[in-house]
């Protein structure tokens, strides 16, 4: 069965290009000015056809905190594919003490036959030894090329030694490490004084976690990436304290990589400040939204190619889960939901407010995790060959955010009553009309495991 997509318009990286597109057999197989011979039609006039989305940070079916979160990889990944993201890299987490190989078996277990998008995983490193070291060549060969490292929470952090010696070994086996900074010391220090002191609301929660305490974080991860002379990930970047600590490593001839995410790029601390304990907890993350002023930072750093991707570091808890904190910050389980409002809310903040080209936006959610995760080019782009992704956004649509209409399994939307600048029409997974007007219109799950292969970024 030979699909057209007729007369919209292609989105790359590097432009805009007005172009038919056919599909068959899952794949993409031509791509040209006018095609005609196809088994069904879809007139896609006025739209834009980006990849399929790709969402590189996702946490489905964590246990965080004494709880797990609200989505698990069913409720995700539908969500996802609903925002037009057709691939997740979810983070494979270990339980403390167990090896890599028990991580990857258990998000099989977790993902497998429920995942209505294509996914892959990312393997959390948070402990160094001989046997982890001895598993990491397995896990290339399972499709796992990138890893995931902590330098806060004391239950995973990897300290400087063991990181610097990490990163040499992945080097070493060509994988990529994506590393959450933010200082453990001092803020362990500040909650405890803060607790001390009696403060235990949530706008406690933003005063612990300071954004130069996760430029710090990030200038000594880059240093320690210097000793070992490799490329590192920096995910879910905040501010402008955090971006300079990048230049001043890129000066010296570092190759460093940035993801940041929506709630970065569009909400501001404020929030932790509502009188109202669940209005300000269900915005509880880290590293925590950050003053309004930093946001033009990562917008122009996101136009200039500074910031390569925006991913959502989606962690769903409902605000029942959120209140477990009532008394006491820091049992606030942390964590947004995101992946179904990415692609709406990038474009309509970021393109139609002039802020990125809609290319830009291609390379950040498409193009740049493909090829920084070693998905391209079957994924994040449109050409012959490639899977048949594709995003249909119709520029001239509008509809407001609202958590009733959003079908992740979490009882409030951090973007509520946001406003979008056109909308998604279509999603379509592998050559299959997934999802139309905001409906999932597959029944089953389809999403395949994707082993990904090494770095072209
Ligand atoms: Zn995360």
């Amino acid at each position: 069965m030979k699909t057209l997509l007729k007369g919209g318009t292609v989105v790359s990286g590097t432009g805009l290009r007005r172009a038919d597109v056919l599909m068959e057999n899952e794949k993409i197989s031509r791509i040209s000015r006018h095609l005609e011979g196809a088994d069904r039609v879809v007139d896609v006039s006025g739209c834009l056809l980006f990849p399929g989305f790709i969402d590189a940070h996702t946490h489905f079916d964590l246990d965080v905190a004494g709880t797990t979160t609200s989505d698990d990889f069913y409720t995700g990944s539908r969500a996802a594919l609903r925002g037009g993201t057709t691939t997740v890299i979810d983070f494979a987490c270990p339980n403390k003490g167990d090896s890599l190989h028990d991580g990857l078996d258990l998000w099989h277990q977790k993902a497998d036959g429920k995942a209505f998008c294509d996914y892959g995983f990312h393997m959390t490193i948070d402990d160094w030894n001989e046997g982890i070291r001895a598993e990491l060549p397995d896990m290339f060969a399972a499709g796992i090329s990138s890893f995931k490292m902590y330098m806060t929470y004391p239950a995973m952090m990897i300290g400087d030694r063991d990181m610097y010696w990490a990163l040499k070994e992945l080097r070493r086996l060509g994988g990529i490490v994506g590393v959450h900074c933010e200082n453990a010391g001092v803020i362990d220090g500040m909650i405890a004084e803060r607790k001390a002191a009696g403060k235990l609301s949530p706008a406690s929660h933003p005063v612990t976690r300071p954004p130069y305490l996760e430029a710090e974080a990030v200038s000594r991860l880059l240093r320690i990436a210097q000793a070992a002379d490799t490329p590192v990930v920096i995910v879910h970047l905040t501010n402008r304290e955090a971006l300079r600590e990048v230049e001043a490593a890129r000066k010296r001839g570092q190759t460093v990589y940035v993801e940041t995410c929506p709630q970065y790029l569009l909400l501001d601390e404020s929030v932790y400040f509502h009188d109202e304990f669940s209005a300000a907890a269900r915005y509880v993350c880290a590293p925590p939204l950050r003053e309004k002023a930093e946001q033009p930072y990562l917008w122009k750093a996101l136009r200039k190619g500074a910031i390569q991707t925006v991913s959502t570091d989606h962690c769903s808890f409902t605000l029942e889960q959120k209140a477990m904190g009532r008394e006491d910050f820091t049992k606030i389980p942390g964590g947004l939901p995101g992946v179904e409002t990415r692609g709406e809310l990038i474009y309509s903040y970021g393109v139609a407010k002039k802020r990125i080209s809609a290319a830009q936006m291609c390379k950040a959610l498409c193009e740049n995790p493909a090829r920084l995760y070693g998905l391209y080019p079957r994924k994040g782009l449109l050409r012959r060959g490639s899977d048949a992704d594709i995003v249909v956004y119709d520029p001239g649509a509008s509809h407001i955010i609202r958590s009733e209409d959003c079908i992740a399994n979490v009882d409030y939307n951090p973007y509520e009553g946001f406003v979008t600048s056109g909308g998604i029409r279509q999603v379509w997974l592998r050559g299959r009309l997934s999802v139309e007007s905001g409906r999932v219109l597959v029944q089953e799950p389809q999403g395949q495991y994707m082993a990904r292969g090494k770095r072209s970024l």
